[in-house]
């Protein structure tokens, strides 16, 4: 299916035209963003965790240390809360009130589960690396198999999810279109600065062709509903 069914949570009720279901938008969000914030509620208490993730298909890995608190909590089967937020822009409207941002964000809703299987964590951990510099894991090491025991991995299936994207220029209300002030959009996006290499690296190990390209799957591009 290529949309998700909306849910008594999913359903985006203010400005539901912003609203989208589409399992293709969902996973371009994710793959785009370098962080998700995972939301959990454990003994009452709200926590929500900037965490790194990865998508492989339908499933969300996340991972961490044996000791991390966020880990074990999900792990034990709460219910968790997974957004991601794209920034796309400034919009600068003629009031201060009609000022806003433009953005795509997703919001996925599901219980993760703690992956046992050595093949899958290490595909999991890969796709980890991949998320945030694609080409990095044909040069860097893979992890031993003390440092594969030593890392959490949990995943989550991508099954209940819903997307909110806002594009375009500000809504101005028709009093304010004869003020004379700037009024329009200021387009951001994630772009890389210099590399800065360790000290200590030889001089014969050149800034990988990976790096020197590095950007995000889709950055710049508008997104489409
Ligand atoms: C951009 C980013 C990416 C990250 N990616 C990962 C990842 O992929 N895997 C991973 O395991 N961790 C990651 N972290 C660290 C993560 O946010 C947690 O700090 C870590 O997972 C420990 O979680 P815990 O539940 O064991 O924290 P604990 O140490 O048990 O948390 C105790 C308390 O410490 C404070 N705290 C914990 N983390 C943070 C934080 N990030 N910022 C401010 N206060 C905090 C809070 O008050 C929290 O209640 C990332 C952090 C950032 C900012």
């Amino acid at each position: 299916m290529s949309e998700y069914e909306s849910t008594g949570r999913t359903r985006v009720r203010r400005k539901p035209g912003r609203g989208s279901y589409d399992r293709g938008l969902v996973d371009r969000i994710l793959d785009e963003a370098l962080i998700c914030h995972l939301g959990f509620v454990e003994d009452g208490q709200p926590f929500v965790t900037p965490t790194i993730h990865a998508r492989v298909g339908t499933k969300l890995y996340l991972h961490g240390s044996k000791a991390s608190r966020t880990l074990q909590a999900l792990e034990g089967g709460l219910d968790c809360c997974v957004t991601v937020t794209l920034v796309d822009g400034l919009v600068l409207a003629r009031s201060a009130f009609h000022h806003s941002l433009n953005y795509r964000s997703a919001m996925i809703f599901g219980v993760a589960r703690r992956v046992e299987d050595s093949e899958e964590k290490a595909l999991a951990l890969e796709a980890v690396v991949e998320h945030i510099a694609p080409g990095r894991s044909d040069d860097a090491r893979p992890p031993s198999a003390e440092e594969l025991d030593a890392t959490e991995v949990v995943a989550l299936e991508l099954e209940e999810a819903s997307a909110k994207v806002r594009e375009g220029g500000p809504i101005d209300a028709d009093a304010d279109m004869d003020r004379s002030v700037w009024a329009g959009q200021l387009p951001l996006s994630i772009a890389p600065l210099q590399p800065v290499a360790e000290p200590d690296l030889s001089p014969d190990v050149e800034l990988p062709a990976y790096l020197r390209d590095w950007h995000r799957p889709s950055s710049g591009e508008l997104p489409g509903l």
